[in-house]
């Protein structure tokens, strides 16, 4: 029987991407509102934002975002101008979004434009977008930020009496940021919260915020009017010791071929590990160009179901080599996807193994990946 050209076609391809896919990364949107709630009545009575920068820390804001808008979240945080007018185009005219890095010189339309707070660091950014609002005859919205002992962004305290046009703003919140919240029992918490009560007494009445993920689990002290978390909706722990968050991610790769090899055989590049037994290498579909760190060479690792698989060899560009030993043989064929991020191996576990933080691993989550989103319920 002859086939027609697209019978063929249709005979020949997935319909389906995830089968074609060499790893697949899920990301469950109802886990990321569940833990906006979470930390929501943690903070209560004050509010919580969103921190959606960066993608969403990788997983992809356009459909974070939505996911969090109908948890109940009202105010976004973005660094980036262009994100604001990204997420503006997402989220319609109606919720807060705010610019952590507030306007570069001469971008101050723009920011007004897509209706934007911008989060002012300096007396030059107030002058700028205060200039903008005289010129207006209107008081645009802003947020101040306190540098209270990170020296990154915010007004220093020694700038605050040359500071001049924030009576032409409508203030929504003073903020500041703390630098060693995920250690609470880092004596600088202390300090910077004294500092930041101090110097927010300069616009009594004006809302205050400081505390980001790990913040909010200070206890109350910190919270303030508004809590911004961002991480910790991810699912990337916020304090040491057991995660309250729920995981948001599961990043699977597919076995492209495996292969028993002697004692002394060398993996990868630069030869880097040897069996020191005989040996199955299972060779997966992600490597670094997939975000996965090459840091992890040697000693990151894979799951199958329980089993751990470790790495064996560097992380190549495209692959990653697993010394297979221990999982039952048949049980590894190509086309078998194994975890690297999933119930057994954390996002942060993955980070420690890569000799990084959780909130790289996610922000570096590649391009390649098959997206799969679990809606919200
Ligand atoms: C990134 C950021 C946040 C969110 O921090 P997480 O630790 O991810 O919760 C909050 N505030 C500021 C100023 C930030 O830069």
């Amino acid at each position: 029987m002859v086939r027609s050209a697209s019978e063929f076609v249709a005979i020949a391809t997935h319909p389906d991407p995830a089968p074609r896919a060499g790893a697949i990364l899920t990301i469950d949107l109802g886990a990321i509102a569940a833990n906006w709630r979470a930390l929501a009545a943690r903070a209560s009575p004050a509010l919580c934002a969103a921190v959606v920068k960066a993608d969403a820390y990788g997983l992809g804001a356009a459909r974070v975002v939505p996911a969090l808008e109908a948890a109940g979240c009202r105010y976004f945080f973005v660094a980036h101008l262009d994100e604001g007018i990204a997420l503006r185009a997402v989220l319609g005219p109606e919720p807060a979004i705010a610019v952590l890095h507030g306007p570069l010189p001469g971008t101050e339309p723009d920011m007004a434009a897509h209706d934007l707070v911008p989060v002012l660091n300096s007396a030059q950014q107030v002058a700028a977008w205060a200039a903008l609002a005289r010129s207006r005859r209107t008081k645009l919205p802003a947020i101040l930020q306190l540098d209270t002992g990170m020296a990154r962004l915010g007004i220093a305290p020694g700038e605050l009496d040359q500071l001049g046009g924030v009576a032409d703003l409508d203030l929504h919140y003073v903020m500041s940021h703390l630098a060693c919240a995920d250690d609470p029992a880092h004596p600088a918490n202390a300090t910077q919260l004294l500092a930041f009560r101090t110097l927010r007494d300069r616009w009594p009445g004006v809302p205050a915020s400081l505390a980001a993920s790990s913040g909010i689990f200070l206890g109350s002290d910190f919270h303030f009017d508004l809590v911004r978390p961002g991480a910790a909706l991810y699912g990337v722990a916020p304090q040491p010791g057991a995660n309250p968050m729920r995981p948001c991610v599961r990043l699977q790769a597919r076995i492209v071929q495996t292969r028993d090899i002697p004692p002394g055989e060398a993996v990868g590049y630069g030869q880097t590990w040897r069996a020191p037994a005989p040996t199955r290498i299972a060779t997966i579909a992600a490597g670094y160009a997939d975000g996965f760190l090459r840091s992890a060479s040697n000693r990151g690792c894979a799951w199958l179901d329980g089993i751990r698989l470790p790495f064996a060899g560097r992380v190549s560009m495209d692959s990653i080599t697993l010394d297979a030993s221990a999982a039952p043989r048949d049980a590894l064929q190509p086309g078998t996807l194994v975890d690297l991020i999933g119930p057994h191996w954390t996002v942060d576990d993955a980070a420690a193994a890569a000799g990084t933080i959780g909130y790289e691993t996610l922000t570096a989550l590649g391009a390649r990946y098959h997206r799969c989103y679990i809606p919200a319920p």
